[in-house]
């Protein structure tokens, strides 16, 4: 069965596709529901049981949604690996004095600003200095550090302490 997703626009695969989900029907509302068997019954107990001898404890499982989700799904693993993927692809963002820290250090005179920040050869530069010798230039505060480092690991480099 193909993985359906979830309504919250995060394309979790959902109960709807797990192979643990027991689907009953439409119970309420326009969703499906069904019974999630990932693990054994849980106890539920009744109140107030007509034959007259008091409460009774009997074994149930959870009813959820064709649209809920969980970490159990198994399919979720290779959804988080997407997920990091593809943020991973995307650049973190750096302040404007972390940018302005970039173009004090790297300004050869010819490239702009963006062509220095955009360039991984600055992050390679930048790896080769440690953060000691970054906080003696104007303005490379702790934001700006954390940000270098994050710019850093999204290169594949790691900051020198
Ligand atoms: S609650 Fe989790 S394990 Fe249970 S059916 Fe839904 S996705 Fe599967």
């Amino acid at each position: 069965m193909a993985t359906a997703y979830g309504s919250d626009g995060m394309n979790r695969p959902t109960c709807k596709t797990c192979p643990f989900w027991d689907k009953i029907g439409k119970i309420s509302f326009d969703l499906d529901e069904g019974r999630c068997r990932r693990n054994p019954p849980f106890l539920a107990m009744t109140l107030g049981t007509t034959d007259g001898m008091g409460d009774e404890n009997s074994g149930e499982w959870p009813f959820t949604k064709e649209s809920d989700w969980c970490g159990e799904h198994p399919e979720m693993s290779k959804w988080g690996q997407e997920r990091n993927k593809n943020s991973q692809s995307v650049a973190p963002h750096l302040g404007v004095r972390a940018r302005k820290f970039l173009f004090r250090m790297f300004a050869d005179g010819k490239a702009t600003c963006g062509e220095i920040i955009s360039s991984p050869e600055t992050a390679k530069k930048l790896a080769q200095i440690p953060i000691t010798e970054w906080m003696k230039i104007k303005h490379c505060g702790l934001t700006t550090v954390s940000e270098l480092r994050r710019w850093l690991k999204y290169h594949g480099l790691e900051a020198v302490e």
